[in-house]
């Protein structure tokens, strides 16, 4: 057939109206009316399935690959259960890309179980509680946190939230997600259930003795006035603070050390040289530490001997040299160690406008000193530094349960308190009160150290600094009563029980084995008020906080039957339990409840116990409760963490490591733009989801790509890593597509939307070498895809099955079965093979893609049912793999040898095309000589070559008879099957009217094959 020559017209393209017959190649003019009739005779592809369709908006396509089908399965399959637990996205705006791209890859898996006849269990859900939420409904209602009482607050959050949840649903739905969105289905943390199952999480760590209560510095954000765990902070390397140089005044009237006695012997006045980023602390020292085994020099000025004498570490001074000289300090007293420095005293900062009895202040010996930087002796600012309050815990200095031993002048806005003047005095205090420590507060406190005389140098410096992760603002460390988690008593068990979990990629293991080993202690308290309470309470006679299994076991029956909300709305004598309360005391004036909620990690990490009833029986067997949780880097700090922390917290001692929340946990990573960057609104670079799938305002600029194509976009990419996407990929997705479904239309066309019958399917002992080696790289395609999804790596999917498409079904298959198709009679043998191989070929391709690809599979199966169409959906019969009978080795190797030959000669024949010999490569026949092969010197004719190089003839024989006209020759060597010469020359018959290959002899009508099928009607 002209059209379809392999090299002579683009492959992927084939008629399907009628072939418009001999207006370049005909014969004879008078002809064209017999070449129309013979046209009709032909066998041309017909099917319903358009070109172009986007199924994914066909309201019954959808409705059976997704709720309907979600539904089906879980009533329906027989296989083994299967839980994709999800992890909730926040119920706060609109999706963006990497959202899709998460749904998507977790819609992927589940699908492919629901194909192999798993049931599985996923039931999406969103993170409801939190600050975002909170801020926004404040803004929504136009107020202050402090106008607007905590249960209105809770009252709009809730709401918003919920709304919210039902947005995303919408968006969510449009990307073809087999999910049932109803609510029993799907999990909110601000559900009653759920906020009850987490508290009895949490009542379990209390059991254990893991959840205590420290007055002590915390990671604190003035911007979203509450504690910060690690997890949420957010290091900034270009971060710049104003650090200053200050001098304190040794005390020389106090434990003053014999030999440093002896160097300052005739020194009036000795200074401590310190240095210090954060200046807004100062008013917060409590000591200055020094390193014991470390040398210190005591420095003079020769020019001014009335000037004080100043101590810095040794080492440091080279370092120091500028800012050494600029006092004049040119003299060196001596030297002396550290641990003679240690046990000195000195006058606090602001000594002079303090009372004369205000006690002076030690210099302590600490490891944390180095001599990297600073001058060797360290301010100490316990409120305010974690080494700091370590150094004071262990000397005993600062009990952790007591809020009095703290010196900390910052209040819960990041604002100096007007307690800062007992440490300033009345003047200079005043100068602070109010002012933010981060901004004026610390200017402020700069300008007192200068008026004061005692700072020595200030300098602008870069360094890494903590922020807050949601509201990207510089963050500090300040001291505040907080709810912990002892996690140093369970990280051990959580990591042993990561050794149990396969990680996708596996060098993702280590990071969250990292994250988890950092951690000692989990700050679960926050000060905001649209959460999940901390059920303290507080006696005020005692000054006593209760949080303990009988106090829990009282309210959470309360709270269990009212609701959570009404720990904040009921009384609180309601919620004291029995053995708390004494005669003669009034509970409601003696108690307080806490207002502290819980920290949104551990609203999200508690949702393992949904997952714990649906094994039932068999669940003692069963080491992980969800078989798989995906999600982004981000959640290794997040809820990849607080799931496995939580869980392992709430598990007795004697079910230690028995369970855990997940088998498999896999970790993709951001989607960028095209040009590799983050996408950011002040950027302008987002790329909305449902743009994609909608089209934008401008279609032009912006396509409607369809779900399909943002499903294979996901599917495509290596996710693990972070991928990029935008116009250029989008489109490269869409041509991959294209090309799929012309393929399958191709199919469905030749089988005219039809099965075959039984008896029309050959088996393979009895196909071509040509048909056995598709279904032999058809079955190894399947092998490995199947494999691809087991270990989601989905891009093994669908580039292999893409290569497949165009390799060898385009540029082969489909190109030399076309004459056999459409002009051989219906039932005959080879048409009947290429046949049973397309539907082969169709039922096992949409098994392949159907998981990435459900509109689609659905559209095919429509078109083309199996089975009982009615009821049921593609997705509802099982993957049944093809038979290993079609793998062979030996078709692959003989197969590879005649595909090198089918180069050779098509180069040949496109040498006689450049040179005008030939328009069409049926003008041509091939000869194949191997002499002494023991072939007859009659040529013998052979029609699987002929098909195979889209020929009107190829002829074996032993020798070259001499012919007239053009020819094109080569020797070709084919592995293990020797040499060839192959001659390319002008056809020696004479061109069909019907199926224009030039096989009719000079006396007939018609090809011997075309006459027989006209006869035949
Ligand atoms: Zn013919």
């Amino acid at each position: 057939m002209r059209n379809f020559a392999g090299f002579a017209c683009p492959p992927r393209q084939y008629p399907f109206k009628r072939v418009q017959y001999g207006t370049r190649h005909a014969s004879t003019v008078t002809r064209a009316n017999d070449n129309k009739a013979f046209s009709k005779t032909l066998l041309l592809p017909k099917t319903k399935f358009p070109m172009r369709n986007d199924p994914s908006k066909d309201p019954a396509i959808v409705q059976r690959t997704t709720e309907g089908l979600y539904r089906w399965q879980a009533g329906n399959a027989k296989g083994p259960l299967f839980v994709f637990h999800d992890g909730p996205p926040y119920a706060n705006g609109d999706l963006h890309i990497g959202h899709a791209m998460n749904k998507i890859l977790k819609d992927v898996t589940n699908r492919y179980h629901v194909l192999n006849g798993k049931r599985v269990h996923y039931h999406p859900g969103w993170d409801c509680h939190g600050l975002p939420i909170e801020n926004k409904v404040l803004k929504e209602l136009g107020k202050d946190m402090h106008e607007v009482s905590p249960s209105e607050i809770r009252r709009a959050a809730e709401i918003y939230a919920k709304d919210q949840v039902m947005s995303q649903i919408n968006q969510f739905r449009q990307l073809g997600i087999m999910a049932d969105w109803n609510s029993e289905s799907t999990y909110r943390t601000l559900d009653h259930d759920y906020e009850i199952r987490q508290l009895r999480v949490f009542q379990k760590m209390v059991d254990r003795g893991l959840i205590y209560r420290h007055y002590r510095p915390v990671h604190y954000s003035p911007s979203s006035r509450s504690a910060l765990a690690e997890a949420e902070l957010e290091y900034a390397d270009n971060h710049v603070s104003h650090s200053v140089y200050v001098t304190f005044d040794l005390d020389l009237d106090q434990n003053i050390s014999p030999s440093l006695s002896d160097l300052i012997k005739s020194e009036s006045r000795v200074q401590l040289l310190v240095w210090t980023t954060t200046p807004w602390t100062l008013s917060a020292n409590m000591g200055i530490a020094v390193n014991a085994e470390m040398a210190y020099t005591v420095l003079k000025s020769s020019a001014n001997p009335n000037s004080a004498a100043v101590i810095v570490a040794t080492e440091r001074m080279a370092a120091l040299d500028e800012i050494l000289e600029s006092l004049e300090l040119d003299l060196k007293l001596g030297e002396l160690f550290g641990s003679e420095l240690a046990g000195a005293s000195y006058k606090p900062l602001f000594s002079s406008k303090l009372p004369h009895d205000t006690p002076s202040l030690p210099v302590l010996p600490s490891g944390h000193v180095t001599s990297t930087s600073g001058t060797g002796l360290v301010h100490c600012a316990p409120a305010h530094g974690q080494e700091d309050y370590h150094l004071f815990h262990s000397l005993g200095l600062v009990p952790a349960t007591s809020s009095d031993s703290l010196i900390c002048h910052v209040d819960g806005y990041g604002c100096f308190t007007s307690d800062v003047v007992e440490a300033l005095g009345e003047e200079a205090g005043k100068a602070l009160v109010g002012k933010e420590v981060l901004d004026e507060g610390g200017k402020a406190m700069v300008g007192l150290l200068k008026e004061l005389g005692v700072l020595k140098k200030i300098q602008r410096i870069k360094h890494r600094y903590p922020y807050d992760w949601k509201t990207a603002k510089p963050i500090i460390v300040t001291a505040t009563s907080q709810w912990f988690a002892n996690l140093d008593a369970i990280k051990d068990d959580a990591i042993t029980f990561l050794e149990k979990v396969k990680f996708v990629p596996e060098e993702s293991r280590r990071r969250l084995e990292s994250f988890i080993r950092q951690r000692s202690e989990w700050c679960i308290s926050r000060q905001r008020v649209w959460g999940v309470p901390i059920p303290a309470l507080y006696h005020l006679p005692t000054n006593r906080a209760v949080l303990d299994s009988e106090s829990l076991n009282h309210i959470l029956a309360i709270l269990e039957q009212k609701g959570v909300r009404y720990w904040w709305d009921g009384p609180v004598e309601e919620f004291i339990p029995p053995h708390l309360k004494v005669d003669g005391e009034n509970a409601a004036e003696a108690w307080q409840k806490g207002t502290d909620t819980m920290d949104v990690w551990f609203d999200s990490g508690s949702s393992w116990s949904m997952l714990q009833d649906l094994r039932g029986e068999t669940q003692g067997n069963v080491a992980h409760l969800a078989d798989v949780c995906m999600e982004g880097s981000d959640q290794h700090r997040g809820w990849f963490q607080s799931q496995l922390l939580t869980l392992v917290g709430a598990t007795p001692e004697e079910r230690k490591g028995k369970i855990g929340p997940y088998g498999t946990l896999i970790t993709h990573g951001m989607v960028l733009d095209e040009q590799g960057k983050k996408m950011s609104k002040s950027d302008g670079n987002i790329i909305n989801p449902l743009t994609i799938i909608n089209g934008g305002k401008d279609k032009k600029k912006q396509p409607a790509y369809g779900a399909e194509i943002l499903r294979l976009w996901s599917a495509s990419g290596t996710y693990w890593h972070d991928t990029s996407i935008g116009p250029k990929s989008l489109a490269q997705v869409e041509e991959m597509y294209r090309k799929l479904r012309n393929s399958l239309r191709f199919i469905l066309g030749n089988l005219k939307d039809q099965r075959l019958s039984p008896e029309d399917r050959i088996p393979g002992e009895s196909m071509s070498l040509t048909g056995r080696y598709v279904m032999h790289e058809l079955y190894k395609l399947e092998a490995h895809v199947r494999k691809s999804y087991e270990n989601y790596v989905f891009s093994e999917v669908a580039l292999p099955l893409s290569r497949f498409v165009n390799t060898t079904l385009s540029s082969l298959y489909f190109d030399i079965t076309k004459d056999v198709l459409y002009a051989d009679p219906e039932t005959s043998l080879r048409r009947r093979e290429v046949l049973t191989v397309l539907e082969h070929i169709l039922d096992t391709m949409t098994s392949m893609f159907a998981p990435i690809l459900p509109h689609l599979a659905e559209e095919v199966y429509q078109t083309l049912p199996q089975g009982n169409q009615e009821t049921s959906s593609f997705f509802s019969r099982p993957w049944v793999p093809l038979d290993h009978s079609w793998y062979s080795v030996g078709v692959e190797e003989h197969m590879a040898a005649w595909l090198i030959l089918r180069r050779e000669v098509l180069s040949l024949l496109e040498m006689a095309r450049s040179d005008k010999y030939i328009g069409s490569a049926l003008e041509a026949d091939v000869e194949l000589i191997t002499e002494g092969a023991g072939l007859q010197e009659i040529p013998q004719h052979d029609p699987e070559l002929t098909q195979l190089f889209n020929v009107s003839n190829v002829w074996r024989t032993g020798s070259f008879a001499h012919k007239d006209g053009w020819e094109y020759t080569k020797l070709v060597t084919l592995p293990r099957l020797g040499e060839y010469q192959v001659r390319v020359g002008p056809a020696s018959k004479h061109k069909c009217p019907r199926c224009w290959t030039y096989s009719r002899a000079e006396e007939d009508e018609l090809c011997s094959r075309c006459d027989a099928v006209i006869r035949a009607q």
